[in-house]
């Protein structure tokens, strides 16, 4: 993910742009750049790091002439965060320049493609091959060229452009990336967001995917992938700024929330391709898998909870002993690994000091390292033998939401993937790639089944606990909701496994005591449901997350949160999701500070 932006007019652009990237600085922060048409050429500014950079670069643009440029702020995907591969990147001739948000899942294919055909690379981007495609197809009509080039592109991105030959406009295209178009007065915008915009102009068109944009400092067209002219409204917008940047949502949090099908759609599509699994990114063969006697998973907070989930699909379908431990415990545990050992790290920032700590232990013990994470070029990254990239996108609430989804959407890819190189299944076995490639609708579904949340929030919100309870494979999903409970509403709040509570745990429930029963795991339904009685007679009262149309335990709960059909084996990365908006909606009750809560931070350096 990142911030892009476009300008066109009588204005100079520099200043503009930079303003605006401040602005989207949010989305992305690893570095940034702009480029701007000067004199009939293309002038390129780069910085590693923060905008704030930039700005010492160029004067806050002031050292930039010009009145027509584009700019991105970058999180890195594909390429560590270096100037190189700091957007924009020109074409090889100089007459083009783009900015992108998104991954191009097919850029090794087309990268071949284009050195074949004499192209030279400057960057380690997967961008870098669509401005070389425009230089490519670009036979004097740029429409046309960015048709054809975005024809050849797989992914999603929203791309801006400008060519020395139309030294004036600026072209923005839009797939499955956010783009909006700034109507001015003599001068137009393009941003991935409004709040890049709202300084300038109010009117906006909203890009629909497959639409391109032409703007000049007096003209706004859009156009169709045949170059058919769209007719589009002009909309108005009316946020405050500060909403926009959540675009719209009262918090960080709650946005992250709902763009996690975004999210898991971003790590799980690259990695499915012609029906099967495949993970360009890592190198272990069927022999090397074949050397390792068992998997460690090691992380701290949520990310060990992913691991707890990731354990269950592992041992599954790999059958090799999985244990997972937290990095902080694991450094000083003498632990018992060897080059026979395979140590999965999980972290978002890529930066935890505990699990820095931990995977050094364990490397120096002869482990092999495969990291989980989501931000590129990161400490954990660069140690591990092997990485794999969430491509979560900047997350800014300090609980973690989309970021914990990817981390277990990775480690299902990660399970079919091993399997398949050991011959336990196939990595294009159909009934399993369909139920990995639905979990992003999965997701939504599980958003929309559940408007009764906010309501019972209200219930329970004052509760002086809540114990979350669930067996096997909701039990690991019981720890994590029980976690995001207490990070940001305070609420006193932990997860038992639903078959322990008969040795000590039931001691403490009292009339009136909430529990949340977890109960969608439909191998050990009848055995939860037993539990969930159990602490009925008690006195308890019961808030059950299952699927849709579970008779059985409509009958015995008081209330209901509920996940769609799915494959049981993937369902507990949809069923965090009720119980994330439930944590939400009980701290803002609460009147919790839900974006910084209390004491924590977002990427624990410490140890
Ligand atoms: N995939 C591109 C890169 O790594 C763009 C990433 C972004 O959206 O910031 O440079």
């Amino acid at each position: 993910m990142c911030g892009i932006v476009g300008f066109t007019g009588s204005r100079q652009a520099a200043p503009i742009l930079l303003e605006g990237l401040k602005k989207l600085e949010y989305r992305g922060y690893d570095s940034a750049g702009i480029a701007v048409m000067e004199d009939g050429a293309i002038c390129v500014q780069k910085v590693s790091g923060r905008i704030a950079n930039l700005c010492e670069k160029t004067r806050d643009g002031e050292a930039v002439p010009g009145m027509t440029g584009i700019g991105h702020t970058r999180w890195a995907t594909h390429g560590a965060p270096t100037e190189e591969n700091a957007h924009p990147h020109l074409s090889n001739d100089g007459r083009f320049a783009v900015v992108h948000n998104g991954i191009i899942e097919n850029y090794l294919t087309l990268r071949e493609e284009l050195i074949a055909d004499g192209y030279h690379f400057d960057s380690e981007t997967d961008t870098e091959v669509i401005v070389h495609l425009i230089e490519m197809y670009y036979r004097g009509n740029m429409c046309e060229a960015l048709i054809k080039a975005t024809n050849r592109l797989r992914g999603s991105y929203a791309l801006g452009v400008i060519c020395t030959e139309e030294p004036e406009k600026i072209y923005a295209v839009r797939e499955a990336s956010p783009l909006i178009i700034g109507v001015g007065i003599d001068e137009n915008f393009f941003a991935s967001d409004v709040t890049a915009l709202v300084n300038h102009t109010r009117n906006v068109i909203y890009l629909e995917d497959g639409e391109f944009a032409e703007l000049a400092g007096d003209s706004v067209r859009i156009f169709d992938c045949l170059g058919k002219t769209v007719e589009k409204k002009v909309s108005r917008i009316m946020w405050d700024v500060q909403a926009a940047e959540k675009g719209g949502y009262e918090h960080f949090m709650l946005k992250e929330i709902m763009e996690q099908p975004g999210a898991v759609r971003a790590a799980i599509a690259p990695r499915i391709r012609d029906g099967a699994v495949v993970f360009d990114e890592l190198h272990m063969t069927k022999e090397d898998l074949q050397k390792i006697r068992k998997i460690v998973i090691t992380a701290c907070g949520s990310a060990y909870y992913a691991g707890c989930s990731g354990k269950y699909v592992l041992e599954r379908l790999c059958r090799i002993p999985v244990e997972v431990e937290l990095a902080s415990e694991l450094r000083y545990n003498d632990p018992l690994i060897d080059d026979q050992t395979l140590l999965i790290v999980i972290s978002q920032s890529g930066e935890t000091a505990d699990t820095i700590a931990a995977m050094r232990e364990c490397k120096a013990r002869g482990a092999r390292t495969l990291a989980i994470v989501n931000v590129v070029g990161s400490t954990v990254a660069n140690l591990a033998d092997e990485t794999a990239y969430t491509w979560a996108g900047p997350e800014i609430a300090v609980a973690t939401t989309k970021g914990y989804t990817t981390q277990v959407a990775l480690l299902y890819l990660l399970s079919v993937h091993f399997a398949s190189l050991l011959g336990y299944i196939r990595a294009d076995d159909p009934k399993t790639v369909k139920a990995l490639q639905e979990l992003p609708r999965r997701i939504q579904q599980a958003i929309d089944l559940n408007p009764s949340i906010p309501d019972l929030a209200k219930k329970y919100h004052a509760s002086k606990a809540l114990f979350f309870i669930g067996r096997n494979t909701d039990y690991a999903v019981a720890l994590e909701g029980a976690l995001k409970m207490k990070e940001i509403s305070y609420l006193h709040s932990e997860a038992y496994a639903a078959g322990e509570l008969k040795h000590g745990t039931i001691a403490l429930i009292e009339e009136h005591q909430p529990v949340i029963a977890l109960c969608c795991n439909p191998a050990i339904m009848e055995k939860t449901l037993s539990n969930i009685v159990e602490v009925k007679s008690r006195g308890a009262e019961v808030l059950a997350l299952t699927f849709r149309n579970n008779q059985k335990i409509l009958s015995v709960a008081d209330d209901l949160l509920f996940i769609p059909d799915l494959d049981p084996l993937f369902s507990p990365l949809v069923e965090i999701v009720p119980l994330q908006l439930l944590a939400y909606y009980v701290a803002k009750e609460n009147g919790c500070d839900i974006d910084k809560p209390k004491n924590l931070a977002k990427s624990v350096t410490v140890e």
